[in-house]
């Protein structure tokens, strides 16, 4: 039998480079060795100030994007976490065996509440035990993510060692996948590229939109002019090339900045070139998928069936193993 993994995303936005170079992408290449169970976690989202009708759209447009990324649903199982109510019982049970000093320890929580000082709700401490539930709830594994959730990845395996403890031994130990881009930097050069920040190239953008973006990114602050020599290690828009460019295009790149042969210009247009050859074709399905909601909703139904059925039976193993069945 294959292992399972799971993995989500919020809907609290458009989708962006950092949630596929972290996580979308490694799913896609993940799906012939796992059993995958890939999310859209709204609850979650709610975390978040949130308008219901674009919490509506955002679900919608994140099936789109997982669709048209490559996640194929006749091998992996793409549901809506709302859909599935077991994820919050087993949260609750959880919630129980979580003290609260390792909840307000988690770096998230900080700096969540930081970002949104008029809403620090329950739900945002919280968030860390839901995501526990979400991924033990089918027994996964293994689950693939960005670096900013490693921290939330050590919590979940505290809690299902304090489960199985006390209630015998019910889930399997959890590992990380982090690929190559764990922990891709904003346009401004220093915050984590994060939906809730102004800084983020997303999924749909077409070339133009890109170039908008990127022609102003931050590069290495200490080359002001063109016949300044640049340091790649220290640029931005080198480690952007890193995670899209061929190794000659990365070569021609770094000696052309280390000795000033090119400029940041001609660096960020065959960036954005590059950026844009691998994913016009994922922008085209995008748009396709858009325009057929009825599709991409019965796609999200039979997921949504086939983890309920999952998470049916292993409620049913925890109900009994914690006494109430
Ligand atoms: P928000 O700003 O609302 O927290 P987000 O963009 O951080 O949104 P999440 O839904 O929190 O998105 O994260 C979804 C997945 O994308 C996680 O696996 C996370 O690690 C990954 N991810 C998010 N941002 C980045 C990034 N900049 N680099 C690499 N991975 C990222
Ligand atoms: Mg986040």
């Amino acid at each position: 039998m294959k292992k399972r993994i799971f993995s989500g995303i919020k809907p609290t936005g458009d989708l962006h480079f950092g949630n596929y170079l972290g996580a979308i992408k490694n799913w896609i290449e993940l799906q012939n060795e796992y059993d995958c169970v890939y999310s859209i976690v709204d609850l979650h989202a709610m975390t978040t100030d949130f308008d219901p009708q674009t919490l509506k759209t955002n679900i919608f447009k994140a099936a789109c994007n997982y669709l048209a990324c490559g996640l194929d649903p006749n091998k992996s199982i793409l549901m809506i976490q709302s859909a599935v109510k077991e994820h919050t019982t087993l949260c609750w049970i959880l919630q129980c065996l979580t003290p609260l000093g390792w909840l307000e320890r988690v770096p998230t929580f900080k700096e969540k509440s930081l970002q949104q000082e008029e809403n620090i709700n329950s739900g945002l401490l919280n968030y860390p035990v839901l995501m526990a539930a979400d991924v033990i709830l089918y027994k996964a594994e293994a689950v693939p993510v960005g670096e900013d959730q490693l921290p939330h990845l050590e919590l979940t395996r505290e809690i299902l060692r304090r489960f199985n403890g006390r209630f015998g031994e019910t889930f399997p130990e959890v590992l990380s996948i982090v690929g190559k881009g764990a922990r891709v930097k904003g346009l401004d050069g220093s915050a984590k590229m994060g939906k809730s920040l102004d800084n983020c190239i997303y999924l749909h953008e077409n070339y133009d939109e890109m170039w908008a973006k990127i022609s102003k990114a931050v590069t290495d602050p200490a080359r002001i002019k063109k016949t300044d020599c640049g340091d790649p290690k220290i640029c931005n828009i080198y480690s952007l090339h890193e995670l899209f460019s061929t190794k000659e295009d990365l070569n021609y790149v770094e000696n052309g900045c280390q000795n000033a042969e090119i400029g940041c210009i001609q660096c960020k247009k065959l960036l954005t070139q590059n950026i844009d050859n691998e994913f016009a074709p994922i922008r085209t399905r995008y748009f396709e998928f858009l325009n057929k909601p009825d599709y991409v909703l019965d796609i999200l139904n039979a997921g949504n069936q086939k983890a309920s059925a999952i998470a049916e039976r292993v409620m049913a193993e925890v109900y009994e193993k914690i006494g109430v069945k």
